[in-house]
């Protein structure tokens, strides 16, 4: 399926990733939580939003519609999502070729669809053995709405005959691959679990006597809530009026946490394994000063937002001043109405203006913190060369990306990537730069303080952690192979 919208199609970096949040909390304000929480992760996903809720015994009520948090949900909505218990979601939804029906919370009711359990499901990730669950849970009569993997987990769950959840999740868990940090409701709990690998992430948080998961720490921050560790690789989580019950479920797997999520996907002001990411990525721009100086440069710009902390880390090593070279719209979503003919020349000005007299003959270091397909930097160095710019340094804080992502992040096809099959010379004559260069692996995990054996680096290195991943696990791979099965089951509000 075509991209929403090509222009701003190049000029984002790897899309795909989701948000998702859950609480048990009968004396709160559950819903308003949520959509507070969703609002803290908004930058997971951009392009849908839902909340389930429900009173402890009461009914699943699920709300979800495309667009930003603050779109899908008024004040009205909240209302009417009252309750005890919560979990929300947040994603990009360019699969499938019903945008809706792949959004999430995936709700299915008990009784129909082989379901046997009445829940709602979050999910961030992407399952690598999709097509043989798919089949199997078919052959046992159990439908589908949608082509998400979630609604996979969803129906496997719902359909498991299993006396509680938690033995359902149990069960379930050791059959599926890939990547999932999953949050899932029925009428009186919350369980949380997360793939043995812990690809993306998941943490735990408390909000007074009760519990709460997230994808970030910064959805903590919003609410309230304090964190207390991150959920662990293969771990489940039930909160509910027992308090916190904690469960492994898998385990085997080496550990392979993503490592983009520290260089560019988590906010900054999100703590990960024990580091908070903004302190992170300047180390990393540090570190990128040691590696690959700029010593004849004049001054060090960022490209705003993502390129800022490593920015501040160059400048801070390399002792060259820093400024705001590029000023950045922030109010540019995907959803943007397409700029037309006339507008379309101007092309990234809609979402980057260059300063000439900040950057006016001055002979710059240009930091970024990923290049993808290189559409945006390309405009980006032409931009800065129009405004007067004498020389332009590219600086990025990440290797080159040469890979697909596997595990829940659309990163374009291999052919599309800039550094695919070019030398670093040569993605330099591309972009049009005087010079390039990028941060060793090294460099990301003395930034990050963690190492190659607990990580995942596959879209840098070609190394995917899990056994199975191949090309044809990327996110289209269900709806390539299998009809979807109409059925009565989802109910949504
Ligand atoms: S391939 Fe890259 S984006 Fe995907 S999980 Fe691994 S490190 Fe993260």
């Amino acid at each position: 399926m075509p991209p929403a919208s090509p222009l701003l199609d190049d000029r984002e970096g790897p899309r795909d990733e989701c948000g998702v949040f859950g609480v048990y909390g009968p004396d709160h304000d559950v819903s308003r939580l949520a959509y507070y929480a969703l609002h803290a992760l908004q930058h997971r996903g951009q392009e849908s939003a839902g909340i389930a809720a429900c009173d402890t015994g009461g009914y699943i009520i699920t709300q979800r519609a495309m667009g930003l948090v603050n779109q899908v949900f008024k004040e009205h909505d909240l209302r009417a999502l009252g309750g005890d218990l919560a979990i929300g979601h947040v994603r990009y939804s360019t699969t499938g070729a019903n945008e809706w029906e792949n959004s999430q919370p995936v709700h299915r009711s008990a009784g129909s669809g082989g379901n046997r359990r009445e829940l709602a499901l979050a999910h961030n990730g992407n399952l690598i053995n999709a097509i043989e669950l798919h089949s199997s849970l078919r052959e046992q009569g159990v439908s589908f709405t949608s082509t998400s993997d979630s609604e996979i987990i969803a129906a496997a769950l719902s359909a498991h005959p299993a006396g509680t959840i938690e033995d359902a999740v149990a069960a379930v868990v050791p059959t599926l691959k890939g990547a999932f940090s999953t949050v899932v409701m029925t009428k009186d709990r919350v369980v949380a679990f997360r793939d043995p690998a812990g690809i993306r992430p998941l943490v735990l948080g408390q909000l007074g006597d009760r519990y709460c998961v997230a994808s970030e720490s910064c959805a903590f921050d919003i609410i309230g809530a304090t964190r207390l560790r991150d959920v662990r690789p293969g771990e489940m989580v039930s909160i509910s009026e027992q308090g916190l019950e904690s469960r492994m479920v898998s385990g085997g797997e080496r550990e392979a946490f993503c490592v983009f999520e520290y260089i560019y996907f988590a906010r900054p002001d999100s703590r990960m394994n024990g580091t908070v990411l903004q302190a992170a990525r300047g180390r990393m721009g540090e570190s990128l000063a040691r590696e690959a100086p700029a010593p004849d440069a004049d001054l060090v710009i960022p490209v705003p937002d993502s390129g800022i902390p490593a920015a501040r880390g160059f400048a801070r090593v390399s002792g060259l001043p820093q400024d705001d070279g590029l000023i950045k719209n922030r109010y540019v979503a995907r959803t943007f109405i397409q700029p037309g003919h006339e507008l379309r020349k101007h092309g990234l000005r809609l979402k980057f203006n260059p300063l000439p007299e900040i950057v006016g003959g001055k002979r710059l270091v240009v930091v970024d913190d990923s290049i993808v397909r290189g559409n945006t930097t390309r405009q980006i160095v032409r931009m800065l060369r129009d405004a007067g710019a004498a020389e332009v340094h590219m600086r990025i804080s990440a290797p080159p990306i040469k890979h697909p992502c596997h595990y829940g992040v659309d990163m374009s096809t291999r052919e599309e990537m800039v550094a695919h099959g070019r030398t670093v010379e040569e993605i330099a004559e591309h972009l049009g730069c005087d010079t390039l260069a990028y941060l060793s692996m090294k460099g990301v995990y003395d930034a990050v303080r963690g190492s190659a054996d607990r990580h995942c680096d596959a879209c840098f290195t070609g190394n995917y952690p899990l056994a199975g991943t191949t090309d044809a696990n990327d996110k289209f791979a269900l709806e390539r192979s299998l009809p979807v099965i109409p059925a009565g089951t989802p109910t949504l509000a």
